[in-house]
Order: structure tokens, then sequence, then C-alpha cells
């Protein structure tokens, strides 16, 4: 992030559910080192996958948090929500359902290492 002619990382980011019009949607939060101002920047790409990006200061920071804490799946910070989706280092996992020693179907997860999982993916056989 940037202010005062300096770049810094966010001390916190937020990964947001998606909406119609916006996917990947992240909330970078921060103080500037500098100045101390609150500050927050707002990321998202459309569905024609364009990327936007913008900063809100102070109040408008506040009002832009308020807003979007509804739409939080999870955080850097590894606070987990009432989604249980997983975050941070997220690895894939199949899983096999087997009925009468036949696989009719495979089931792909995203997990996470807080035991969070979520199913990204069912193919079924035949
Ligand atoms: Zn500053």
């Amino acid at each position: 992030m940037r202010h005062c002619n300096s770049v810094f990382s966010a001390q916190d980011i937020w990964y947001l559910l998606d909406s119609e019009e916006c996917n990947k949607r992240k909330l970078f939060i921060a103080n500037c080192p500098i100045c101390n101002k609150e500050m927050v920047l707002y990321s998202y790409s459309n569905p024609k996958g364009e990327f936007f990006e913008k900063y809100y200061y102070s109040n408008g920071a506040r009002k832009i948090k308020e807003r979007l804490k509804k739409d939080v799946v999870s955080t850097m910070l590894g606070f987990k929500t009432k989604y249980k989706m997983p975050s941070g280092f997220v690895y894939g996992l199949n899983k096999e359902i087997k009925r009468n020693g036949k696989i009719i179907a495979q089931m792909q997860y995203a997990c996470d290492f807080w035991g969070n999982k979520i199913l990204v993916k069912k193919i079924e056989n035949g």
C-alpha cells in the first residue's frame, strides 16, 4: 500500500464473498507508518477479468469496513467467520465416494491447516 511517498504492507487483509459484479474482492487494511492515517485499499475484478483498486482514508475507510464486514469470508490474521472458508495456505484434497466397491463420484475440496474445508467440485462417474 502507498501513502506519504512510502510503500508498506497491509496489517490485515479481508477476503470477501464474490458478488454479481465483483470477484476476488479483497480489502487491505493499514495505518500509514509515516502519518498514521487509517486507510484501506479495496481491490476486485469484474466478470470480464478487469482489475480495479481504490483507496479510502479515515472516515471513508471506516465506512467501507462497516459496509463490507458482513461479506468477510476470512482474514489474513486468521480469524474464522461463520462461513468457515479455508484461509491462508489452501491445499486441495480429493475424496472418492464408493458404493458397492465402485467409485461413483470424486469430491474435490479446498482445505486449510485450521481444518476448514469447502467442496470445490463434485465429479460423478457414469
Ligand atoms: Zn501517510
